[in-house]
């Protein structure tokens, strides 16, 4: 290859599903009807009040020019307000909250504007990928915590060693957990911040999954401790709750300064979200929020559905009330890959190997919950006539 990628894309951990996305090909191509629970993207259109607000959003020309680079000032107030009702906290949109293109985009950032080369991140694993690639582009070292089931999938961060505490400056947790559905009290946010406070560390908290839950009390957002905005940082997105993944609207809530840092960044990388799609976020936020609710109680249906093939199979599903996902504990000695291969030849279903999501993913699997209730009584029919 003529031009060699910069060390930094190199350093990218390898393309786990590579083999799988390989293996899909290839049985698709042997005209097999595959089930496709792999990627976590909603199967349902965007709520329709959301669509027109867009079409009217987008016909106005005061659209058309350069967005503020931190967000519009009414969307920035609807997350504020949005945080009084959901979480009873009270944060000023100017302040306290900067729009992202996606809350991906804000992951990925972050880093930039808050990590010297050599620093050190905490991230869990199994885990979204994307805190470790951030911390790579930013020149910093990831130390992973791992997430075990037996410590219902928290990270043990009291375990991290002074010498590497020393060097890191910003922890990652994501509750409501991707990939492996577990959910926390406000005590373990209460324990974490006090923890992070003492030690001036910056406390980045993805709550991508904060709607998408069917417990009788919502989760509870890290930024209801009190003292939170001393040290943390939520970021959040329309993408689930709203099935607006397309569209790229996210934001980011919390510590003054760190979100003017991020803001810096943004501002000499991107230029902004689209005030249209910024308008019809708004209308999302401050709309009726049943189509939220009711998203939530089909994935918990859907997963009703599902887990009946995974037990007839042999299998062991972790509880959960939370996300679009099943994480599934797989007998000793069947490593990952091999059940998703099994899985995928014998059954036409695509599932993820936890390995991909790190190391301690090793030995589950994760299947999403984005096919209708029909389609995952296929998929339960065929896992039932497997033996695991
Ligand atoms: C889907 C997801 C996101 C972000 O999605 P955006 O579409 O970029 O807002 C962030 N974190 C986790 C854990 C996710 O699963």
């Amino acid at each position: 290859m003529p031009f060699e990628q910069a060390r930094r894309l190199q350093a990218l951990p390898p393309y786990l599903f590579k083999e799988l996305d390989r293996m899909r090909d290839e049985v698709k191509a042997r005209g097999v009807d595959i089930i496709d629970l792999g990627v976590g993207d909603p199967d349902r259109p965007t709520p329709p009040q959301v669509v027109e607000a867009l079409g009217r959003a987008a016909a106005d020309p005061a659209n058309h020019q350069y967005p503020a680079y931190s967000g519009l000032n009414v969307f920035r107030d609807a997350v504020a307000a949005w945080y009084g009702r959901r979480h009873g906290v009270r944060l000023e949109g100017g302040r306290h909250i900067c729009s992202l293109i996606g809350s991906k985009e804000g992951i990925a950032h972050f880093p930039l504007a808050f990590l010297n080369p050599g620093e050190v991140v905490l991230v869990p694993e199994p885990g979204y990928p994307v805190y470790h690639i951030g911390t790579l582009f930013a020149g910093g070292e990831t130390r992973f915590m791992p997430l075990l089931e037996k410590n219902g999938f928290r990270p043990d961060y009291r375990a991290v060693g002074e010498e590497t505490l020393a060097k890191a400056r910003i922890i990652w947790v994501n509750y409501p957990n991707n990939p492996t559905g577990a959910t926390v009290d406000l005590k373990f946010y209460e324990d974490l911040v006090a923890w992070a406070r003492r030690r001036n560390l910056i406390v980045a908290s993805d709550a991508a999954y904060s709607e998408t839950t069917w417990s009788e009390k919502p989760h509870p957002s890290i930024l209801e401790v009190p003292g939170a905005l001393e040290v943390a940082v939520e970021f959040n997105s329309l993408s689930k709750p709203y099935n607006m993944t397309g569209w790229r609207l996210g934001w980011a809530a919390g510590n003054e300064e760190l979100i003017q840092g991020l803001g810096r960044v943004k501002s000499n990388i991107d230029s902004g979200v689209f005030q249209a799609v910024q308008l019809a976020g708004l209308a999302a936020l401050e709309g009726d929020q049943e189509p939220v609710r009711a998203m939530a109680r089909l994935y918990r249906e859907r997963r009703a559905v599902l887990t009946e093939g995974l037990l007839a199979a042999g299998l062991s599903v972790c509880p959960s009330e939370a996300t679009f996902y099943v994480w599934v504990r797989l007998p000793d000695g069947l490593s990952s890959a091999e059940f998703s291969s099994r899985l995928l030849n014998e059954a036409g279903i695509l599932a993820t190997p936890g390995r991909g999501f790190g190391p301690s993913g090793e030995g589950y699997a994760r299947f999403a919950l984005v096919q209708e209730a029909a389609r995952l009584k296929e998929a339960s029919a065929r896992l039932a006539r497997l033996k695991f």
